[in-house]
């Protein structure tokens, strides 16, 4: 069982992506796939009119402000347009598949924030409208249901709160919560970079591999977005996932080529 993260970032087409899934898929390897769409998010906001903001956490975290305004386009933007494009190239390429939000099925639920406290020209601030959280608990038994009905389940936040509420959660740390509670073999968070940098953005300075046990360690080279991948990637090991690579979605076969240990592979 592998667990796929395709990023949304800007320079990630998805047609490699998926006929590479497709084809494993078809060979009789168990896959779920999992995207993100921050940029397809940012353009939708602009056109919208709602232009995005990210706001930064007090520990460091860069994240989306979601207001209710942001939570629909986000929706739109996932849901709708990245979530659609993926399932139809997966069936172009073969691969019976099927896309749904953390929302249905309660697939991933989990606590909506209260408030997020945040910084703001070097001063704290709360923030109590934000329709942010993180995934708790994952259906695992929906995603059986599927995958032992022969589909290629396709999963986009958002994320379902305890309350009932949508909320946007981080799909790297979604992928690692799925990763973990379907007892995957391995999580494989494909991006548009070669994998962990030492330097960023010098590509030659590539961390090959990282030791379960300093995973944590590696936080220090991650910057802003990659911070939550590195946190995913803790995750994940530690609860239990044996191997996590992060590896270049660009590449003509990225999963098979990040299965070969292309990339950085933390195991
Ligand atoms: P995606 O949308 O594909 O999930 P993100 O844009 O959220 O990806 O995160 C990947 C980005 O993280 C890279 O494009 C790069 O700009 C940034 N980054 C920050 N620090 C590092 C690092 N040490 N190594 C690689 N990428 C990094």
């Amino acid at each position: 069982m592998i667990v796929v993260k395709v990023g949304g970032s800007k320079g990630i087409t998805y047609d490699n992506v998926c006929s590479d899934i497709a084809m494993l898929f078809r060979d009789g390897r168990p896959v779920v796939l999992v995207h993100g769409g921050s940029y397809e998010t940012n353009v939708l906001s602009q056109q919208l009119g709602h232009p995005p903001e990210f706001v930064t956490s007090v520990s460091g975290f860069v994240s989306r402000r979601t207001d209710r305004r942001t939570l629909e386009i986000f929706e739109m933007a996932l849901c709708g347009k990245v979530n659609k494009q993926i399932v139809e190239l997966l069936q172009r390429n073969g691969a019976n598949a099927i896309g749904l939000s953390g929302l249905d099925g309660r697939l991933l639920e989990g606590k909506r924030k209260d408030a997020i406290k945040v910084i703001v020209d070097g001063r704290k601030r709360v923030i109590h409208d934000d329709y942010t959280g993180t995934v708790q608990t994952v259906n695992v038994a929906l995603l059986r249901l599927l995958l032992d009905a022969g589909y290629l389940p396709v999963i986009t936040p958002p994320a379902i709160s305890t309350a009932g509420e949508a909320m946007n959660v981080d799909a790297d740390r979604a992928a690692a919560a799925i990763a973990a509670a379907l007892g995957a073999d391995q999580l494989i968070i494909l991006s548009n970079v070669p994998g962990l940098l030492r330097e960023y953005p010098d590509e030659s300075t590539l961390i090959r591999t990282i030791p379960a046990a300093q995973v944590e360690q590696a936080m220090a080279f991650a910057e802003d977005r990659m911070k939550k991948k590195v946190l995913g990637a803790v995750e994940a090991i530690s609860h239990g996932v044996k191997r996590i690579v992060f590896a270049d979605a660009r590449l003509e076969r990225p999963v098979t080529a990040a299965l070969a240990g292309q990339g950085t592979v933390i195991e």
